[in-house]
C-alpha cells in the first residue's frame, strides 16, 4: 500500500505500536498491510484534522475522531456506512469528485470551497468553506482501493479573509474617490506634515501658484520664499503664514493674503486651515485649502477706490460749488479750496500760489496744514518765486499745463551730486504740483504733499485732483471777473462762467450718482435673494432715496444750464394730459398716504379734449414738480385738487407782446391748502433760486429751481404759468395753460 499524501505519516510513527491493538477492532475488507493500516488508524484517532479513509463504494473504512464528532457520531458507528448517508446535498457536490479521484487515481486538492454540508453545525444551511485533500490509495496491484480524505473547515478564516478583502476593496475605492475629489476640487488643497513639508497637493495648487508644491516646505522657507504679503502689501511675518497658523493648532477660514507666482504675478488667495490630530492628541498633519480670489479682490479694491474717490470727490465738488457760489472774495475762495483738497486726496498740506503771466511770478496766497499761524504768515510773506525756464519741468508745467508728481528726495540727492543744495524748509518728500488753468491761461499753481512722508500718487488720485484743478480755476477766474465787475460785459461773462461751472459740477456728479444707485439696487436685490429680512435693508432704501433726490437735483442743475445756454429742446409728440395726470396722481397716492389728491376733468370725461402736441416727458416733469410742491408745502391731511379744462385762449394766457390767435388752450390748475405765498412775492417765484420767505422759514429743504424750470418748459410750449394765493397760510393755486 502506498500513501500518495503522507506528510503526517512520520509524525504518527510513534503511535503505531501503542495502537496496534485497536486496529484489529475495525472491520476491514479488501486490503493488505496491517502496519500501514495501523498507522492510518492511529492518525485517525489523534489527528485534529477531519480525516477518513473511504473505499471505492464511498463507505467509511476509517474515520478520524474529529470527523465523527463533527457528524455527531462515534467513529465506530460510522465504519461501513456510506459517507453520504443522509447528506444528499453534500453528496451531490462531493460524489463526482471522489469518483474522479478513484477513476483517475489522481489526487484532488481544493481550498476555500463552499459546500452545502449537511451536518448538525450552525450555519450549515448556508454552507461552509472547506479545504479538501482527496488522495487515492493504491492496493498491491496498483489499483485504487480507496481514498484518504482530509477536510478542513476553514469557514472562519475564509469569512475573515473575504471580509478583509472587502475592506481592502472599499478602502481602495475610497482612496480612489478621495483622490478624485481632491483632484477635482476647484480649490487648492495642501496637506502638510508637522514639520511643514507639503506631503499632498492637488493640481489646483500648482495651477494657482504656477509651480509644483509637493515636497516643498513653505513653513521652513518663510514668507519671503514666495513673496507672501498681507492684503495691504506689507510683508508677512513668519508666524502669520497659513502653515504656521495650522501647525500652531489654529483653525481658520477665509484668511486672505497675497502670494507671488513664478511668473512674478501677485495672486490674492483666500485660505482656510485645519489641524489634524491622532488619538493621543498629537498633531499629525495640517489640511490647507486655498482659492484664487485675485479677480474678486481687485474688483473690491477698485470699487472701494472708486467709491472713496466718488464719495470724497462728490462732497468736495459740492463744497467747491458752494464755495464758488457763496464766496465773492478771492482770498476766501482760495482758503476754501486748500481746505477742501485734503478731503479728496488725504494729503496733509496744500498751498496755492497765483501766477502773473506778465511778471512771470508765483505769489503764495493760501495754505493749509502748516503747524501754526506764524508759519502760515511766514509762508505767505515769502517773496514771489519767478518761473524758472531752465528747470526741466518748466515746459511741462507752464506751457503744456500738465501736473507734476515730484520726488523731492531724489531731486535733492541729484542736486547734492552736482554740489548744490535744494532749499526744502518744509521737509517735503514727494509733492504734487497742479497748474490751475482756465482757457489756456495759467492762473496759478496748487501744490500738495504728505508732511514729511513719501507718497505714490495713484492715477485715480491724479484724475480727481485734475478735475478739482479745472473747477478751482473756473471759480478763481469767476471771482476775478466779479471783482472787476464794473462793466456789464464782464458781468455777463461771470454769469456765463457760473453756468459753465454749474454744468460741469452737474456732469461730474451724475455718473457717480447713477453708479451709486445701480450698485445699491444690485446689492439690495442680492441681499433680498439671500433672504436678508426687509427691515435690515432699510439703510439701502435710504441710500437709494437720497441718491434719487440728488439725481433729481443734478438733473435740475443740468436743465438750468441747458435753459441758460438755450440747449433745452422739446420733443413734441401726442400727449393725453388727462391720462398723464391720473397716472401721476396714482403714483403719488401710492407713495404718499398723507394727502388726498383729486382730479377733475372740467370740460367732460373725453380724453381727446385734453390731448395735444407737446413734450410729454417734460410735461410730466412739470406736473410732478407742481404736485410734489403742493404736498411739500401743505400740512398732512390736506386736500390737493387738480383741475383740467379746455377753453378758448384769452389775453391773460399769453406772455407779453403776443396777440390772441383764437386758439384753444388746455388749462391746468393745482390747488392746495398749504402755507400759501406772500402776495408781493408771487411773481418772483419763477426766478431761478428764488424761494418765498415763508418757505425758507419753514425749514423745508429746496433750491428754488423747480418752478423756474417748469415755467420755462411751459414757455417753450408757448404757454404761461402763474401762481395765486390770498397770502400766507391761505393755500396756493398754480396754473399753466398750453395752446393747442
Ligand atoms: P423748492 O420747492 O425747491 O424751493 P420750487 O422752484 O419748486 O423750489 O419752488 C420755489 C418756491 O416757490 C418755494 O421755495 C416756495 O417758496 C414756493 N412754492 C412752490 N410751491 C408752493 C406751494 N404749493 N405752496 C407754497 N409755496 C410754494
Amino acid at each position: 500500500m502506498t500513501l500518495h499524501n503522507s506528510e503526517s505519516v512520520s509524525q504518527a510513527e510513534d503511535y503505531l505500536t501503542k495502537l496496534q491493538n485497536e486496529v484489529s477492532n475495525f472491520a476491514l475488507t479488501g486490503f493488505g498491510t496491517a502496519d500501514a493500516l495501523g498507522l492510518l488508524a492511529a492518525i485517525m484517532e489523534y489527528t485534529p484534522l477531519m480525516m477518513s479513509f473511504i473505499d471505492t463504494q464511498f463507505r467509511y473504512v476509517l474515520v478520524s475522531r474529529t470527523t465523527a464528532e463533527y457528524l455527531g457520531q462515534q467513529p465506530s458507528d460510522l465504519v461501513g456506512r456510506s459517507a453520504f448517508e443522509g447528506r444528499s446535498e453534500t453528496a451531490q457536490f462531493l460524489r463526482p469528485i471522489l469518483q474522479e479521484v478513484i477513476d483517475t487515481a489522481q489526487p484532488y486538492l481544493a481550498r476555500g470551497v463552499k459546500v452545502p454540508f449537511s451536518a448538525p453545525q450552525p450555519d450549515d444551511q448556508s454552507g461552509r468553506y472547506w479545504n479538501f485533500s482527496y488522495t487515492p490509495v493504491l492496493g498491491e496491484a496498483q489499483q485504487v482501493i480507496g481514498v484518504l480524505t482530509i477536510t478542513e473547515d476553514v469557514t472562519e478564516q475564509e469569512l475573515r479573509r473575504r471580509q478583509l478583502e472587502q475592506v481592502a476593496l472599499q478602502e481602495k475605492a475610497r482612496s480612489a474617490q478621495l483622490e478624485a475629489i481632491i483632484g477635482s476640487v476647484s480649490e487648492g488643497l495642501l496637506v502638510i506634515n508637522p514639520e511643514g513639508e507639503i506631503i499632498l497637493a492637488n493640481q489646483m495648487v500648482d495651477e494657482i501658484l504656477g509651480r509644483p508644491m509637493l515636497g516643498q516646505n513653505p513653513f521652513r522657507d518663510g514668507p519671503a520664499a514666495y513673496n507672501r504679503r498681507r492684503l495691504d502689501g506689507t510683508p508677512m511675518r513668519r508666524d502669520e503664514t497659513m502653515s504656521a497658523r495650522v501647525l500652531r493648532g489654529e483653525t481658520f477660514a477665509d484668511y486672505r493674503f497675497i502670494i507671488e507666482t513664478t511668473r512674478g504675478e501677485d495672486r490674492y488667495v483666500s485660505t482656510s486651515g485645519t489641524p489634524l490630530y491622532d488619538e493621543q492628541g498629537q498633531l499629525q498633519a495640517g489640511v490647507l485649502l486655498f482659492r484664487d480670489v485675485t479677480a474678486q479682490e481687485q474688483q473690491l479694491r477698485e470699487l472701494e477706490e472708486a467709491k472713496l474717490a466718488t464719495d470724497e470727490a462728490q462732497k468736495a465738488l459740492l463744497d467747491l460749488a458752494a464755495a464758488a457760489a457763496g464766496v465773492t472774495n478771492l482770498d476766501q475762495l482760495l482758503q476754501q479750496i486748500v481746505e477742501i483738497v485734503p478731503k479728496v486726496t488725504g494729503c496733509d498740506r496744500v498751498g496755492i500760489a497765483l501766477y502773473d503771466s506778465k511778471t512771470e511770478l508765483l505769489t503764495n496766497m493760501a495754505v493749509f496744514g502748516l503747524e501754526n499761524e506764524q508759519q502760515v504768515e511766514e509762508w505767505k510773506a515769502l517773496p514771489p518765486s519767478p518761473r524758472d525756464r531752465t528747470s526741466p519741468f518748466d515746459k511741462h508745467f507752464f506751457e503744456e499745463h500738465k501736473s507734476l508728481a515730484l520726488d523731492i528726495e531724489q531731486l535733492e540727492a541729484e542736486a547734492r551730486k552736482r554740489g548744490e543744495e535744494l532749499p526744502n524748509p518744509y521737509g517735503i518728500k514727494t509733492m504734487f504740483a497742479l497748474p490751475l488753468v482756465y482757457k489756456g491761461e495759467m492762473l496759478g499753481m496748487l501744490t500738495l504733499d504728505h508732511n514729511g512722508k513719501s507718497h505714490t500718487f495713484t492715477a485715480r488720485e491724479i484724475q480727481v485732483l485734475e478735475g478739482m484743478g479745472r473747477l478751482a480755476a473756473i471759480a478763481i477766474q469767476n471771482i476775478r471777473l466779479l471783482q472787476e465787475a464794473n462793466q456789464a460785459a464782464t458781468l455777463r461773462e461771470a454769469n456765463r462762467l457760473k453756468d459753465e461751472f454749474l454744468s460741469l459740477v452737474a456732469h461730474e456728479l451724475r455718473n457717480p450718482l447713477t453708479a451709486v444707485q445701480g450698485y445699491t439696487q444690485m446689492v439690495q436685490r442680492r441681499l433680498r435673494k439671500a433672504g436678508i429680512p426687509e427691515e435690515n435693508l432699510h439703510p439701502l432704501e435710504t441710500i437709494i432715496g437720497q441718491a434719487q433726490r440728488m439725481t433729481r437735483l443734478v438733473e435740475d442743475l443740468l436743465d438750468l444750464s441747458r435753459l441758460e445756454t438755450g440747449r433745452l429742446e422739446l420733443r413734441v409728440e401726442e400727449c393725453d394730459l388727462a391720462e398723464q395726470l391720473s397716472r401721476a396722481i396714482e403714483t403719488y397716492t401710492v407713495d404718499n398716504t398723507t394727502h388726498k389728491l383729486s382730479l377733475e376733468l372740467a370740460s367732460g370725461p373725453d380724453h381727446a379734449l385734453y390731448t395735444g402736441q407737446f413734450d410729454c416727458l417734460r410735461l410730466d416733469q412739470v406736473i410732478s414738480n407742481l404736485i410734489s410742491n403742493a404736498i411739500k408745502y401743505s400740512p398732512e391731511g390736506g386736500l390737493i385738487r387738480v383741475r383740467l379744462t379746455r377753453r378758448p385762449q384769452s389775453q391773460s394766457d399769453l406772455l407779453a407782446d403776443k396777440a390772441v390767435e383764437h386758439k384753444e388752450v388746455i388749462h391746468l390748475s393745482i390747488r392746495d391748502q398749504g402755507i400759501g405765498i406772500p402776495v408781493e412775492q408771487q411773481a418772483a417765484l419763477f426766478n431761478r433760486f428764488y424761494r418765498a420767505t415763508n418757505s425758507r422759514d419753514s425749514g423745508l429743504p429746496g433750491l428754488g429751481l423747480g418752478l423756474y424750470i417748469s415755467s420755462q418748459i411751459i414757455h417753450l410750449h408757448g404757454g404761461r404759468m402763474w401762481a395765486e394765493s390770498a397770502g400766507e397760510g391761505q393755500g396756493s393755486t398754480f396754473h399753466f395753460v398750453l395752446p393747442l
